[in-house]
C-alpha cells in the first residue's frame, strides 16, 4: 500500500482549494480499499472528482482517491439493459458510452462532471431527470466492518439532491459499483425551457438521446463556469421548496418571483433567482463571488481559502434569508 503523505488536494477538488490530505492513497480495486481498511489509519475520506465539495480545513486521516473501473452490460431484457459500472468511472464518459451504445435515460445528466460512484450520494439531476429513474443498486463496503453490502433502490432514499449517503449513513460506506436501467426504446424529456429553445435553434424537429446530449453540452459549456478555467462546485445551495401558502405572501410582495410549481403540492423557487434579486450575483468579495452568468454558482477567483468560501455562502444565506425569509441549504459537501 503506497502511501502519499501530506499531499496537496488542490488538483482533487474543482474549488481548487488548497487543502492537504494528511495520508491519501488511490484505490483501484475492492482489495485495494480491504488494504487500507487494514490500516490504522482513520478517519477515512472517501473522494471522487472532489466537484461537489467544499474542503475548509486540511484532510486528518486517510483519503481514499476512488479509481475502480469498469463499465459492463449486465443483463440483457425485451425493452431495457441493465448495466454496471465501477464507482471511479468518470460519470460523463458513463453518458457519452450508453449514447453509443443506443441506450436512453441518462442523456440529460450529459457534462455532470465527477464519479459514478458519488452520483447517487446526491442522486444527480439536471433538466428534469434524476439518477433515481435510471437505478436499480448499488454495492458498497462498510468501513466499519469492511463487509460489502447491496443498496436498493428503496435503500438509498433519495431525495431532491438527497440520499440516505448524505443523512443517516453519511461517510459509512465506499460505493464501489453502480448498477443502472438503460431503455432501448426512449422516452425524451425535453420538458425544460432551455433544451427546448436549443433544439428549435438547430432545427432538430425530432430529437434523440444523442441529438439532447448535444444541446445538453452546448447549454452548460455556453453557461456554466469550467472548473479547469475558475474554480467552482456547480450550484452551491439547493432550490428551496416551500408550501404554497408561503408563495402566495411571497408572490404579493415579488410579482415578478420565477417559480416551479412541484407534484407534492410545494412550489420550488430557484435559489439563483433570490440570490441575483437579492444583488449578489456577480458581485466578487475578496476572492470569492456568485458567478456572473449563475448565481448559484460561487466561484473561487484563485487564492479563496475553503473558509472564505463558507463565510461568502453564510453571508448570503443570511442576506437572502432578511429579504425573502427563505433560509438557503448548502448541496455541496462542506469538510
Ligand atoms: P466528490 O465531490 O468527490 O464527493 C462528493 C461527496 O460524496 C463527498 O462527501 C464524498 O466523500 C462522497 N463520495 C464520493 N465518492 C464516494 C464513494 N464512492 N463512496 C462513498 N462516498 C463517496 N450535480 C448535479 O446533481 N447536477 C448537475 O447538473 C451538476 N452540475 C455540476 C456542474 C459543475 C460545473 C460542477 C463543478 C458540479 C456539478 N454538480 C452537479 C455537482 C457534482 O458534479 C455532482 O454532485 C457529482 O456527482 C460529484 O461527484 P464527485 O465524484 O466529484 O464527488
Ligand atoms: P436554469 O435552466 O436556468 O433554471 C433555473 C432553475 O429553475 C433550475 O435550478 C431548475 O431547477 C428550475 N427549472 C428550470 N426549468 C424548469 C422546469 N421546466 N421545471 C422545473 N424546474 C425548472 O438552470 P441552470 O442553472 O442552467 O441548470 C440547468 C439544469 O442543470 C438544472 O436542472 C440544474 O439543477 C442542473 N445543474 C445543477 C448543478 C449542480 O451543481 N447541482 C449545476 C449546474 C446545473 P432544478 O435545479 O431543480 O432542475
Amino acid at each position: 500500500m503506497q502511501l502519499k503523505k501530506n499531499h496537496s488536494l488542490k488538483k482533487f477538488n474543482t474549488f481548487g482549494i488548497a487543502a492537504k490530505a494528511e495520508n491519501f492513497y488511490s484505490v483501484q480495486s475492492e482489495s485495494d480499499f480491504l488494504d487500507a481498511l487494514k490500516s490504522a489509519i482513520r478517519p477515512l475520506f472517501i473522494l471522487g472528482g472532489g466537484s461537489n465539495l467544499l474542503l475548509t480545513k486540511d484532510v486528518k486521516g486517510l483519503v481514499i482517491k476512488n479509481e475502480i473501473k469498469g463499465i459492463k452490460i449486465e443483463r440483457q431484457f425485451k425493452h431495457c439493459v441493465h448495466i454496471s459500472a465501477g464507482a471511479g468511472e468518470n460519470w460523463h464518459e458513463l453518458v457519452l458510452w450508453c449514447i453509443n451504445k443506443k441506450l436512453g435515460g441518462i442523456e440529460n445528466l450529459s457534462l455532470i462532471p465527477g464519479t459514478v460512484g458519488a452520483a447517487p450520494i446526491q442522486n444527480i439531476g439536471a433538466y428534469g431527470v434524476e439518477l433515481k429513474e435510471v437505478f436499480v443498486k448499488l454495492e458498497a463496503i462498510e468501513i466499519a466492518s469492511g463487509k460489502k453490502k447491496i443498496f436498493w433502490k428503496k435503500d438509498c432514499q433519495f431525495g431532491y439532491r438527497e440520499s440516505v449517503f448524505k443523512q443517516k449513513e453519511k461517510g459509512n460506506y465506499f460505493i464501489t459499483k453502480v448498477f443502472l436501467r438503460l431503455n432501448k426504446k426512449h422516452n425524451l424529456n425535453i420538458s425544460y425551457g432551455a433544451i427546448k429553445n436549443t433544439l428549435k435553434e438547430q432545427g432538430i424537429k425530432k430529437p434523440s438521446i444523442k441529438t439532447i446530449s448535444q444541446a445538453v453540452i452546448q447549454i452548460r459549456s455556453s453557461k456554466l463556469p469550467d472548473p479547469a478555467k475558475i474554480g467552482n462546485s456547480g450550484s452551491f445551495f439547493k432550490n428551496p421548496e416551500i408550501s404554497k401558502s408561503q408563495f402566495k405572501k411571497l408572490q404579493k410582495q415579488f410579482p415578478n418571483i420565477v417559480f416551479y410549481d412541484l407534484p407534492n403540492g410545494k412550489v420550488k423557487v430557484p435559489a439563483g433567482w433570490l440570490i441575483e434579486q437579492d444583488g449578489w450575483k456577480g458581485k466578487r468579495v475578496g476572492h470569492t463571488g456568485a458567478h456572473k452568468n449563475q448565481a448559484l454558482v460561487l466561484v473561487n477567483y484563485g487564492k479563496a481559502t475553503g473558509q472564505e468560501i463558507l463565510q461568502h455562502a453564510k453571508r448570503i444565506i443570511d442576506s437572502v434569508n432578511k429579504k425573502f425569509g427563505i433560509k438557503l441549504k448548502a448541496e455541496v459537501n462542506v469538510y
